[in-house]
């Protein structure tokens, strides 16, 4: 059993792996620690076919967890929401983590929403600006492979990049043609296409392109999808050491509070200590907050990395809303992955020194499932509910509205008096999505959603309740980033101000959301902890 490496890094999902590989490809040893089990794609593919009918939306319903690694599941409450809203995160801890059912949607931030407090008097401003973390985003999108528009018209954001995306976007299917040109001709809104971490048209990475199941969530069942599982026989052949079934519950610290060792279970509940010289823990933006309180220590007696007190503090998601209604006229969505198109530019603007910006996205999903339930439903039979079924299918559509949050200590993760299977307190979450994102529904996003429907010729729109939201599943913010070590947990590298061998990159040190999917965001942190790390481990 491996007892020592240089570098340790907790968590085998895209952070960790990103981490891990730029470690290995500068020469350094690395030993990854992972929770979970790892399994196939067939395991996962044959799992969902064989999920009941009613599980089948349920993203993590083709995941079983692990008695040792708890995740939040249908029917198993690992994770404590309290508050005015639900928090219900659905991440996986498995080895490859949650890029397995995530949809891959890859939007950049722009230079405004990372400067929040100095331009709109909200918020906080990031430790640094668009230009710095511009080279860590095309890194990240070679090393996921993400596609996007070649035509600067369509990209978002608007007049920011300086490399071309490695692959052309995807085609858009009919319905989202439609929508798109009526969007332009009725609204003057742009609904142009995701940039997405899935290969168009041709192989990339030795994973073969988009075949249109539309099964993007739960699983990618041909891995046309980036998700992390597909890098790790990579990182191994490149010399990592890669431990599944082991749980890190304790991370140890030792002479200058620098971090010594890292405790784990393995799924025999059975204790082991590993040394090292750098550490990362990239366990995601719940497990990690939970791991740093759980690892309290008479040198750090309300838990690591916190003499700030903001580990745990400052949760953030996108909370969202969603529209479904019926149009007159046909769209036929459901052709392509399952989210393929948005509106980006009801995110930026004056108001947001009032409330949350906004953005726009038509799901892509097949509808089938939900319609022919709705179709049987009206009690027609036979010819009458096949053509119910047809003229659903193609005219149900469902629009999200994601919404940015602030940073707010009250949004907290605690330990709670609930443990898991190990023994170790479960996380619990105080979740208010704030006045900001309230105010956003009721007067901005809200009123938009209706003259979209309008304009689509929605014939049964409804508005949103300004107080129902649900999540994301983009957790950010429990360690969050800054200059100021009163203030935040981590610096511009992601590493701890408290620690100087310790790194906690991911969404937890996102230190705003914007609306736009956070992974490339976390992934392009990760560049920069990686960097950070070999500079320091080479002595540089
Ligand atoms: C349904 C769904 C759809 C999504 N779609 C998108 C999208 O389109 N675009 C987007 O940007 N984001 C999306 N996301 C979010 C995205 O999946 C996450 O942001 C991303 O996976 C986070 O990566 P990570 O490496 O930080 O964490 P994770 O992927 O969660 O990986 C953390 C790893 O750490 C391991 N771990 C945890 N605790 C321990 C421990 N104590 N010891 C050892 N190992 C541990 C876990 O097992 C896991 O392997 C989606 C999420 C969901 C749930």
């Amino acid at each position: 059993m491996t007892s020592s490496s240089q570098v340790i890094v907790v968590g085998t999902g895209v952070v960790g792996s990103v981490i891990a590989e730029h470690c290995l490809d500068a020469g350094l040893e690395v030993l990854m620690i992972e929770a979970g089990p790892r399994v196939s794609r067939a395991q996962i593919v044959e799992n969902y076919r064989n999920l009941p009918l009613g599980a089948k939306p349920d993203a993590t319903a083709s995941y079983p967890p692990a008695d040792w690694a708890p995740h939040p599941f249908h029917g198993l409450e690992h994770l404590e929401s309290t508050g005015p809203n639900k928090y219900d995160p659905t991440y996986i801890r498995y080895a490859g983590g949650s890029t397995w059912h995530w949809a891959g949607t890859s939007w950049r931030l722009t230079p405004e929403d990372m400067q929040l407090r100095s331009r709109y008097g909200v918020g906080r401003d990031w430790a640094f600006d668009y230009e710095t973390i511009d080279p860590y985003y095309n890194m990240t999108e070679r090393k996921l492979g993400i596609c996007g528009p070649a035509d600067p018209a369509d990209q978002w954001p608007v007049r920011t990049r300086s490399m071309p995306y490695p692959m052309p976007h995807l085609p858009l299917s009919q319905g989202e043609r439609k929508f798109t040109e009526v969007m332009r001709d009725k609204l003057g809104l742009r609904n142009v296409p995701v940039a997405q971490a899935r290969n168009s048209g041709m192989p990339y990475d030795d994973r073969p392109a988009c075949c249109a199941n539309n099964n993007c969530v739960p699983v990618c069942p041909v891995g046309a999808k980036y998700d992390a599982a597909t890098s790790l026989n990579r990182l191994e052949a490149k010399g990592a050491t890669i431990l599944e079934n082991s749980v890190v519950y304790r991370v140890e610290t030792g002479e200058g509070n620098r971090i010594v060792a890292v405790h784990y279970y393995d799924r025999d509940k059975t204790s082991h200590r590993v040394t090292g010289e750098h550490f990362v823990i990239a366990c995601n933006g719940v497990e990690t907050p939970r791991l740093m309180l759980m690892s309290a220590d008479d040198r750090n007696p309300n838990g690591l990395a916190n003499s700030s007190d903001q580990v745990g503090r400052n949760m953030m998601d996108h909370p969202q809303q969603g529209y479904t209604f019926t149009t007159v006229e046909p769209y036929w969505l459901g052709a392509g992955p399952v989210v393929n198109s948005g509106i980006m530019e009801t995110s930026q603007g004056d108001f947001r020194a009032d409330h949350a910006a906004v953005y726009f996205r038509l799901n892509n999903f097949a509808r089938n499932r939900d319609i022919a339930k709705r179709a049987m439903s009206s009690g027609k039979v036979g010819r009458a509910l096949d053509e119910e079924i047809r003229r659903l299918t193609a005219t149900s559509l469902n629009v999200v509205a994601a919404f940015e949050m602030l940073p707010d200590p009250n949004n907290r993760l605690t330990l709670s008096a609930q443990k898991d299977w190990l023994g170790l307190p479960r996380p619990s979450v105080y979740w208010d999505v704030g006045d900001y994102v309230r105010r956003s529904s009721a007067e901005y996003s809200n009123p938009l959603a209706q003259r979209i429907a309008e304009a689509v010729g929605a014939t049964d729109f409804k508005p949103a309740s300004p107080e129902k939201f649900s999540t994301s599943k983009h957790i950010m913010g429990g360690t969050i980033m800054g200059n100021d070590p009163a203030t935040s947990v981590v610096d511009r590298h992601s590493r701890t101000h408290d620690h100087a061998n310790l790194y906690l990159p991911g969404g937890g040190a996102m230190a705003s959301t914007a609306c736009g999917n956070s992974t490339i965001t976390m992934t392009a942190m990760a560049f920069m902890a990686a960097e950070a790390l070999v500079s320091e481990a080479k002595g540089a």
